[in-house]
């Protein structure tokens, strides 16, 4: 294939920690193997060239202020097919836990006395401000899953992240339940497609990859109450990753 025909990827970040571009530049075969049929024109972590044609854009973290706003619907205006690419910008991620505060409760904790100077914003997935075509969740994001999603995408096919929870990969790797060992899950409620990666190294899900569509709460309350637990030993847990979604579920 020539470099004409060749399809120009894109990735650009908001506020994030830019961890997910990070997993990228480690050494990943199959992500080279894509390059014979793309080629990446921007990608500020990685290269100082930077090009405003793109077919392909990967957007990383979440939209805070009126700026960002405008960049990513210019960024839209451009880009063929969008990905909305980690937690931060498919479901504000960490992010959402300045929704817990005002203004003012937020420069408190984070600058006390010193010199409110950063505009802070708003956290938003990216989906709130402009149409999103695909997610490839995670916190960060895992490498083999990207592959195959830019795989499917370029293929025509799209992509569709698991809608299932992260109990069932961790039932396949044959883990024992954390739950059994004394520590409390999120993976009932969350969206598998990471291979289970913490619970098989004996760390507990966080929710990273978000919550299901339509999350079986009442099993994971039944799961609770089974070892103990009320709602409120999950509270934290619950917000860390999906403060967005559970307040835009709030107000309807
Ligand atoms: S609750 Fe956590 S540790 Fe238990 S099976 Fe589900 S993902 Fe694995
Ligand atoms: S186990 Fe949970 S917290 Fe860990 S990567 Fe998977 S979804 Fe994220």
């Amino acid at each position: 294939m020539s470099d004409k025909k060749k399809v120009r990827i894109a990735f650009f970040d908001f506020a994030d920690c830019e961890g997910c571009q990070l997993q990228l530049t480690y050494l990943n075969l199959n992500f080279l193997g894509l390059l014979e049929h793309c080629e990446i024109v921007n990608f500020r972590e990685a290269m100082s060239e930077a090009s405003d044609e793109y077919d392909l854009v990967f957007v990383e973290g979440s939209i805070m202020r009126p700026h960002d706003e405008e960049r990513v619907k210019k960024i839209r205006s451009i880009a063929k097919i969008l990905v909305a690419y980690g937690a931060c910008a498919c479901t504000g991620g960490v992010n959402g836990l300045r929704r817990r505060f005002t203004d003012d409760e937020a420069k408190e904790i984070v600058y006390k006395d010193r010199p409110w100077t950063i505009e802070a914003g708003w956290p938003r997935p990216v989906h709130e401000v402009v149409k999103v075509d695909y997610y490839i969740h995670g916190c960060p994001t895992n490498n083999d899953e990207t592959v195959k999603a830019v795989k499917s995408i370029l293929l025509g096919k799209g992509y569709t992240p698991p809608d299932y929870s992260v109990c069932i990969e961790c039932k396949f790797k044959e883990n024992v339940c954390l739950f059994e060992k004394g520590q409390v899950c999120m993976g009932p409620v969350t969206r598998a497609g990471c291979g289970a990666w913490c619970t098989s190294s004996l760390n507990t899900c966080y929710g990273c990859r978000g919550l299901l569509s339509n999350p079986a709460e009442e099993g994971h309350m039944e799961i609770l109450a089974k070892h103990g637990y009320t709602i409120d030993t999950l509270k934290q847990k619950f917000d860390l990753y999906n403060m967005c979604r559970l307040e835009a579920e709030k107000n309807g």
